[in-house]
Parts: structure tokens; C-alpha cells; sequence
């Protein structure tokens, strides 16, 4: 288990623009305000998405790409860092035009048609990924 105590300071909220991709964006919106820990949230649609799904037997993230207008009706994440680096780890639960919901790890090269977003940055030490034996995957370890 991991386990800390941030404050919070300040909160961004805005938006990017049509074609931009949304992790990207975020992310540079990260680095210029040097953010390395906090929350993420959003909502809006896009034009294009990429996800993942992280198959536990196999260790190896299943990506596919819906080249589709769909609406995110949720995009939540957070920041921490990893490779000495913040990184933003994101999820979304998009929908089609019948309403049908699904989700998963968004990857980059998903582009905006509509996206309006929150940062929240913490201050207080960031948690750091490191590989972690027992699930494959990159988890807080420090
Ligand atoms: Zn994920």
C-alpha cells in the first residue's frame, strides 16, 4: 500500500483545441506549469481515440483504435512521475451515437473535438513508478 498527504493550491481548468491530441495537451499544459503530482478530469468528445487494455495473463497492453466521432463522458487520471519524468496516467469511458459506454487506458494520438478539462496539482512528494514484478506493470513504488 501507498499512502500520502498533498495539499492543494491552485486549480487549472481549460480547454484544447479541435485536432489536438489530448495527451499532448495535457501534458504540456503539465510541464509549463511543472506539475508532477495531482488529478485529472474531463469531458468533451473527440474525433478518434486510442485505448488500451492491459491483459494480465499476457503482461502486454491490448491497443485498438476507434476512428470515430465519440463523446467522452468521463476522462479521469492522475500524475505522477515515471522515467524521471511527470507522467499523466489516463483513463476515459467514451460513448457512441446509441449511448453505448466503454473505456479504457487512453493512449496518444486521441484527438479533440471538443475538450474541457481540470488539473488539480498537488504539492507534497510524488509518488514514482517503477516496474513491479508481481503485476508487469509500472506502479508507485517511492
Ligand atoms: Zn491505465
Amino acid at each position: 500500500m501507498m499512502l500520502r498527504e498533498f495539499q492543494i493550491q491552485r486549480i487549472y481548468q481549460g480547454s484544447l483545441d479541435k485536432g489536438a491530441d489530448i495527451l499532448e495537451g495535457l501534458l504540456g499544459v503539465m510541464k509549463q506549469h511543472q506539475i508532477s503530482a495531482g488529478i485529472i478530469s474531463g469531458i468533451g468528445a473527440v474525433s478518434e481515440a486510442r485505448l488500451a487494455y492491459y491483459n494480465s495473463e499476457t503482461r502486454i497492453y491490448e491497443e485498438q483504435v476507434f476512428p470515430e466521432p465519440l463523446e467522452i463522458v468521463s476522462l479521469k487520471g492522475n500524475i505522477s512521475i515515471k522515467d524521471n519524468a511527470a507522467f499523466p496516467h489516463l483513463h476515459a469511458v467514451l460513448s457512441r451515437r446509441d449511448f453505448t459506454p466503454f473505456g479504457g487506458h487512453l493512449l496518444p494520438k486521441t484527438y479533440v473535438f471538443a475538450f474541457e478539462f481540470e488539473i488539480i496539482p498537488f504539492t507534497g512528494e510524488p509518488f514514482v513508478r517503477g516496474f513491479d514484478e508481481a503485476t508487469g506493470l509500472f506502479l508507485w513504488k517511492q
